[in-house]
């Protein structure tokens, strides 16, 4: 009884498993080429006749175009389940390869092992390193053998290594000489992108590029940049400067992308970043030197205005390349209160060591309309007083803000805007205008001004206005056939290279 059950079971599970073959040994393993016929040794009968057929007409093209012998030996079974001993084994009984070049190689199929090897020889090592017999048995070859296409697994294999040694044949190298192929064994992979990554790449090559449009419109030629070197890229004339800095990077990127050399995209787009990065930082570096340079000409007043004025730039900058300009010490604030507070030297007696006077002390020195210009927030005022002349020297930082205005008499700025009335609204017939009423803090002198409203845009309903008082903007013998012809393997050996997969 037990042993009828035994039996079903047995049965059972070589229904589910591998039909069972008798191992072959390396000694019952017949050359097919032995009399000049086939390169394919299929006893088992694991590949279709035509597939045979097919395998044998791309190695002998292989052997033709390069000397390269190739082997194919499909079994059910390898005797003593030592693949690599049977392909080494096989590999010297049989002498695959050129002698001297030692050019063969073997690709078997054990299939009770579940093992797929490409062995290579000596003189093969170098085109076909272990790492490449690796990806084409484990990406090209496993997929199909493990769902049961022999024929189209063994193929695979065979065409890989068509490819790879016909690729070194037509750029004109020796494959005999250990060169590598011109073709790279990722080429030969599927290309398994999502689609997902496709759109996230195009997405960030249209970031790039705007990123470099906007670095354009901020490009003011002939800023005196300072330092020598590459920091004169900030003095290229502005079409040479769109060239480099925006056209250059879109060619690489459409080149690339129309090239289609799988992961060189991702590549060519990591470039184009470091380029920009590398670029801003070289800007950054610029830009610190100029600073450097009117901060000895204690012109810093205009510090203050040259940062305030890059502020949106190095923002947009920060978010690009958070590594390293998201860091504080490039911020434009942060650089503007460093200038602001730098100690400095007396412009008077070119003595170091001026003191800065608190808001309460620094009153004594200022007029007036500059301590109600202070008490508005329209003006900031600073004052350095020397300790070895006794002199001082003041600095206005004037703060960006729309509600202080320079008032016409009294010269302060500390007109106010009291009233804002549109007198006749735009329509989309007519453009509207309106009147301002200021009032000055310091004088107390009231003024108005009239500004006139565009004309509304039909399809829009927002308002844009001019202001008429306005004006401030944002602005071989590779291919010598081997001397043994048809007639049998060339007697070559194999060192044991090559790689096997299994599955
Ligand atoms: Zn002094
Ligand atoms: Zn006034």
């Amino acid at each position: 009884m037990l042993s009828v059950c035994r039996s079903v079971l047995c049965c059972v599970l070589l229904m589910f498993c591998l039909p069972a073959f008798t191992a072959t040994s390396v000694e019952s393993l017949a050359d097919p080429r032995a009399n000049g016929g086939s390169r394919v040794a299929n006893p088992d009968s694991l590949l279709s006749p035509a597939t045979v057929a097919q395998i044998d007409a791309e190695l002998a093209e292989i052997e033709r175009a390069t000397g390269v012998q190739v082997a194919v030996v499909a079994l059910g079974s390898v005797a003593g389940d030592d693949v690599f001993g049977f392909a080494q084994s096989v590999f010297e009984r049989w002498g695959i390869g050129r002698k001297g070049h030692d050019d063969g190689a073997l690709i078997l199929l054990a299939l009770a092992q579940r093992t797929v090897r490409i062995h290579t020889g000596y003189g093969l090592e170098g085109v076909l390193p272990d790492v490449v017999c690796q990806r084409i048995t484990r990406e090209l070859m496993l997929p199909a053998l493990r769902e049961g296409r022999y024929d189209d697994g063994m193929l695979a294999g065979v065409q890989a290594l068509r490819r790879l040694l016909l690729s070194g044949v037509e750029a004109g190298q020796s494959v005999a000489a250990g060169a590598r192929p011109a073709l790279r064994v990722v080429e030969l992979m599927p290309r398994t992108e999502p689609e997902a990554w496709l759109t996230l790449r195009w997405f960030l090559a249209a970031g790039l590029v705007i990123a470099g449009i906007i670095w354009q419109l901020r490009y003011r030629p002939g800023e005196p940049a300072g330092g020598p070197g590459l920091m004169r890229l900030q003095d290229l004339p502005k079409p040479l400067h769109a060239a480099v800095f925006t056209g250059l990077p879109l060619l690489m990127i459409v080149a690339l992308d129309r090239l289609h050399p799988p992961g060189l995209p991702w590549l060519a787009l990591s470039g184009v970043y470091l380029f920009y990065l590398g670029a801003a930082l070289l800007r950054a570096r610029a830009l610190r030197q100029r600073l450097d340079a009117m901060f000895e000409r204690s012109e810093h007043a205009n510090i203050a205005r040259v940062l305030n004025d890059e502020r949106g730039f190095w923002g947009l900058m920060a978010a690009i390349f958070p590594l390293p300009l998201g860091q504080n010490r490039f911020a434009p604030e942060v650089l503007a209160r460093g200038y602001r507070f730098a100690p400095r030297a007396c412009p008077h007696c070119a003595q170091p060591g001026m003191k800065r006077l608190s808001e309460a002390e620094e009153d004594a020195f200022l007029s007036r309309i500059e301590q109600i210009e202070e008490s508005l927030g329209a003006v900031e005022y600073d004052v350095w007083l020397c300790g070895t002349c006794g002199g001082h020297s003041g600095v206005a930082f004037a703060q960006p803000d729309a509600f202080h205005s320079r008032c016409p008499d009294c010269q302060g700025m500390t007109r106010e805007l009291v009233n804002d009335e549109v007198r006749y609204a735009a329509t989309a017939t007519s453009g509207g205008s309106g009147v301002r009423h200021y009032r000055c803090r310091a004088c107390n002198k009231r003024t108005r001004e009239t500004y006139s409203l565009a004309r509304l845009a039909s399809d829009s309903t927002s308002s844009s206005f001019s202001s008429s008082s306005s004006s401030s903007s944002f602005s071989s013998d590779s291919a010598s056939s081997s001397s043994s012809s048809d007639s049998g393997w060339g007697g070559g050996s194999s060192g044991g290279g090559g790689s096997s997969s299994s599955w």
